[in-house]
């Protein structure tokens, strides 16, 4: 028995070491659209090996596709990407694809394959992708939809669960990056729930199941990712998917992407996904998961949502020719192009006073530092490749976060120096630091500008480092 699970820990360990072959290239970026996966899709019913169906239209008519491989008794299903701008489990199951069409690792996929019938149904919500955005095109939360089943995505997801009654079902979103692990600084890279069937929580075998895989899950999270693992929490909610699933007689898993350092295209993410679900299958094909102990699903520690991109502690803040001593939390939110095909970064300042629950992704230590507006450079400029002539760092070290340009133009909105580029007629607002605001200030040290905040990226004036991705154009 512990030589099976020795092997199976090499499985994963392989899984993870391999995964580069097996990574669908075509989906290197988050903002994947149906259009993406259709090739994919149509190569797969080709292949004798899978069954391809469809199993049912978006509302704006996208094909729904349930991909299915497998003879084995017990069938496990896993759909992703319900809510429109949660990408990261469709890409890791173009991966696992990937990996079941290929040749290698002959007796762990015989035994899998013979053990298991597994269906994929990714991209649960096309219309919703096509703008990147959680809802479909009723304007509603699908995951809200399990009862009233008005969305045809919803009625196609109840329909293939009910006809499959499957064994296990993986229920793949992203969470926002923003979660943590509970009074730690470090980010729920993934969050995990075996969703309750009643308002009691009560835990009965098929509820159970799901926490054991899930344990398990946690154990190779924490491999790679350790102590970036969130459990949520079970409060029964009556319209919900995963929890109708559960009580439905399918063991319901719920996982969800959030945040992984310096992994904004959350590719590191999708790997995770994929060797955890992998493995999972794996598991679930050899029955080992049923040993595992279920009080360790409470072990997990609990999904909180403390984490700012940027954290700035104990800044001092003039008001009124008094000093104050503030923390300041900032998100570097997301603004898509036209297209919903890229993005770049506007940034807010979400909370400020005492912060000392909270966490950064990046923090600074600021005792000692003050903060003022920054200014304008005095000389307007033509165009805005004379701005990329400046020497900007210069610039920020004299306190100018803006530069006025004549003619910008009109598709613009970011510029990817550490400056801000005004228009003629663009009037910075007087520097009031206040929830809401766009930050763009120095911090200076006896009276010297020491760090600059643009756009929300803090550069550090006297190396001319700083994560930082992009200025705003503002007209
Ligand atoms: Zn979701």
């Amino acid at each position: 028995m512990f030589s099976s699970f020795g092997q199976e820990k090499d499985f994963t360990s392989s899984l993870y070491a391999s995964y580069g072959k097996y990574k669908e290239p075509s989906l290197d970026k988050r903002r994947i659209k149906h259009v993406d996966i259709q090739p994919l899709i149509n190569t797969l019913s080709n292949n004798p090996k899978f069954k391809v169906a469809v199993v049912g239209k978006s509302i704006e008519g996208r094909n729904l596709s349930l991909i299915s491989i497998g003879t084995g008794p017990t069938d496990v299903f896993l759909w992703s990407q319900m809510h429109g701008d949660e990408p990261t489990a469709t890409q890791a199951i173009f991966d696992i694809l990937n990996f079941l069409t290929s040749t290698d690792f002959k007796s762990e996929k015989e035994n899998i394959l013979k053990n298991l019938k597994l269906h994929f149904l990714p991209m649960l919500n096309p219309d919703g992708a096509e703008i990147y955005q959680r809802r479909n095109t009723l304007g509603i939360d699908i995951n809200r939809d399990a009862l009233s089943l008005q969305s045809p995505e919803g009625r196609t997801l109840k329909r293939v669960r009910d006809s499959l009654n499957a064994d296990f079902g993986f229920n793949l979103h992203d969470q926002s990056t923003y979660y943590n692990a509970e009074r730690t600084n470090k980010p729920a890279t993934i969050s995990y729930l075996a969703p309750a069937f009643n308002y009691e929580k009560d835990i009965n075998e098929v509820r159970a199941n799901a926490m054991k895989v899930i344990v398990y899950m946690n154990k190779i999270i924490q491999k790679y990712a350790p102590g970036q693992v969130g459990r949520y929490n079970d409060d029964f909610e009556p319209r919900a998917f995963g929890d109708n699933i559960q009580k439905w007689g399918t063991s319901a898993i719920l996982i969800e992407s959030g945040g992984y350092h310096n992994d904004p295209e959350k590719q590191e993410i999708r790997k995770l996904n994929y060797v955890s679900i992998l493995s999972a299958i794996y598991s679930i094909a050899k029955g080992n998961y049923k040993s595992i102990p279920l009080a360790d699903y409470e072990k997990i520690p609990e999904n909180d949502r403390k984490l700012f991109d940027l954290k700035l502690n104990n800044l001092t803040y003039n008001l009124l020719g008094k000093n104050y001593m503030l923390d300041v939390g900032i998100h570097q939110l997301e603004v898509d192009d036209a297209m919903h095909q890229n993005y770049y970064n506007s940034s807010r300042v979400v909370d400020q006073g005492d912060l000392s629950t909270f966490y950064g992704y990046e923090t600074l230590e600021g005792k000692g530092l003050s903060m003022t507006g920054g200014k304008v450079y005095p000389k307007t400029l033509a165009s805005i490749k004379e701005v990329e002539q400046l020497k900007v760092m210069d610039l920020l070290r004299s306190g100018f976060t803006y530069v006025r340009v004549e003619n910008i133009p009109k598709d613009k909105n970011f510029i990817e120096l550490p400056i801000n580029v005004i228009g003629k007629n663009y009037k910075v607002p007087e520097f009031k630091m206040r929830v809401g605001i766009n930050p763009n200030f120095l911090l200076e040290q006896q009276g010297k500008p020491r760090y600059a905040i643009v756009n929300g990226f803090l550069i550090d004036l006297k190396s001319g480092e700083g994560n930082f991705k992009n200025a705003l154009i503002l007209r």
